[in-house]
């Protein structure tokens, strides 16, 4: 059974968006907060959606050993750590993780049996610039810079085991909720 859930996209898609809402619908699922380098956005709260640390703090984490994968996304790093993944499959809890295509398929390859890897796409590149303008949290460089990946990304995202587009957000909740309670039918009860 599948207890390792990996949730990517091309920044500005809905990711947070998605995770948010979905930890809501199934309170069984936990999230795994990622370390990053980066700068916290005004609603962002620390340890709950990322713990943020300096680059020093993060290479001294790196240096023992501490991440399953890391990333250095635009200068930025971000990592998981192998502790929270190793525990959950030790206890049989299912697990939430939002990452980076790379950083997802790393996953996946440590642990191909337990991971389902899962690719939300954009309805369209012009949305998706549409969405990070809306977010408001990146300058016209970052969002340029974001949007340099996309292909890349869309590349990445044929690998992964299931994918679908956030276009209506309640459509692309529901959606994700399916595939994950397939999955986890008999573990929890029925919602
Ligand atoms: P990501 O985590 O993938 O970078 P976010 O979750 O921050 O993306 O979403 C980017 C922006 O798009 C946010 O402002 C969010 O509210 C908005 N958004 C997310 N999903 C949808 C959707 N289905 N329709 C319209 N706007 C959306």
């Amino acid at each position: 059974m599948k207890l390792i859930y990996t949730i990517s996209a091309p920044s500005g898609t809905g990711k947070s968006t998605l995770c948010k809402a979905i930890l809501k619908e199934i309170p069984e699922l936990s999230f795994s907060v990622s370390y990053t380098t980066r700068l916290q956005r005004d609603k962002e709260i620390n340890g709950v959606d990322y713990n943020f640390v300096s680059h020093a703090e993060f290479q001294s984490m790196l240096d023992m050993e501490q991440f399953s994968e890391y990333e250095d996304v635009h200068g930025q790093f971000y990592g998981t750590l192998k502790s929270i993944l190793e525990d959950s499959i030790m206890k049989g809890n299912p697990l939430l993780l939002e990452l980076d295509v790379k950083g997802a398929m790393a996953i996946k390859e440590l642990y191909p049996e337990q991971t389902l890897s899962i690719f939300v796409k954009p309805p369209s590149e012009d949305v998706l610039r549409l969405r990070l303008e809306g977010r408001g949290t990146d300058d016209k460089v970052l969002i340029k810079k974001r949007l340099t990946r996309i292909h890349m990304e869309l590349e990445y995202g044929k690998m992964f085991d299931v994918s679908f587009i956030n276009d209506d957000l309640e459509t692309a909740i529901k959606e994700l909720k399916h595939i994950i309670l397939i999955e986890l039918k008999g573990k929890i009860h029925e919602y």
